[in-house]
């Protein structure tokens, strides 16, 4: 059935995520905080810098633990 895997996409959940966005008002990148290394990140698209914000976001199980030990 096509429904099912609508369905798959509609139970994911979300939550609220810290992520970084470009400054650049011409510019719509954005990365989640937990793929940034740097105290101070630039765009990958255009390189400027970039402000935290959050963004409603689909749960990454395995985002936070990349980095831990
Ligand atoms: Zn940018």
């Amino acid at each position: 059935m096509y429904y099912s895997r609508k369905r798959l996409m509609d139970d994911l959940p979300e939550e609220v995520t810290a992520i970084w966005s470009c400054t650049n008002e011409k510019c719509n990148g954005w990365m989640r905080d937990n793929f940034v290394l740097s105290a101070r990140p630039t765009c990958v698209q255009c390189n400027s810098f970039m402000e935290k914000g959050e963004k409603l976001l689909p749960v990454l199980e395995n985002a936070n633990h990349k980095q831990s030990k």
